[in-house]
């Protein structure tokens, strides 16, 4: 599935905020944001106003930034949230949160969603005991994710299981450290996601 490839660095000083996309380069004095937090470019110091279109259209671009998706999935996940009964912009985020990839970066398998959607495209991921190389994939409550016989295998993994004690996960899922797997215990709630984006802007966005 297309995602984006460009610099990822660049995403956090254009949207004017760290973004955390990449593992723990974001956690060292290394984060260009750090050094250079102000949008890329020649003018980029230049102050301009922002409209409140500007204002919606950036919350969207953050979200979108964060989980990884291109314009056209973020739509499609926007339309479906719509049609369901609830919150929108709740029923928005929990979509993205329960993106396999997602659960697998907060289970500690990744360091970065997008190290986590690596994991899953190349087959390391099972979802109820059977592989799932979709990293768009939304699991529902009692899904139970773990390691592919090829997950088991890798280098990766033996580091991995030696650190994710030591982590800290949401309490909407459950980690067996030894085995790692885990189980999707709830619904997330957005309280505890604790986004870094405006989930109403982002419906308002749409709802134009
Ligand atoms: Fe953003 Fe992380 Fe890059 Fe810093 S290191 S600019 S927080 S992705």
């Amino acid at each position: 599935m297309a995602r984006y490839t460009g610099p990822v660095c660049r995403l956090c000083r254009r949207l004017g905020d760290k973004l955390y996309l990449k593992g723990e380069k974001c956690f060292t004095p290394k984060c260009p944001f750090e050094k250079r937090p102000y949008p890329p470019g020649q003018r980029s110091t230049r102050r301009r106003k922002v409209s409140d279109r500007g204002l919606q259209l950036r919350e969207k671009q953050r979200a979108r930034a964060i989980y990884g998706i291109l314009e056209r999935q973020f739509n499609k996940y926007y339309e479906i949230a719509a049609k369901r009964h609830g919150v929108t912009g709740e029923t928005l985020l929990r979509t993205l949160e329960l993106r396999l990839d997602n659960v697998a970066y907060r289970l500690g398998f990744a360091d970065s969603r997008q190290q986590a959607r690596q994991l899953v495209l190349h087959g390391h991921i099972a979802v109820n005991g059977r592989k799932s190389s979709i990293p768009s994939h939304v699991l529902k409550p009692n899904d139970v994710i773990s390691l592919t016989g090829r997950g088991k295998k890798s280098e990766y993994f033996k580091i991995v299981s030696e650190q994710i004690a030591s982590k800290s996960i949401p309490s909407w899922l459950s980690l067996d450290a030894g085995n790692l797997t885990g189980r999707v215990l709830a619904l997330p709630e957005v309280a505890e996601i604790g986004p870094k984006f405006n989930v109403a802007t982002i419906v308002e966005y749409y709802s134009r």
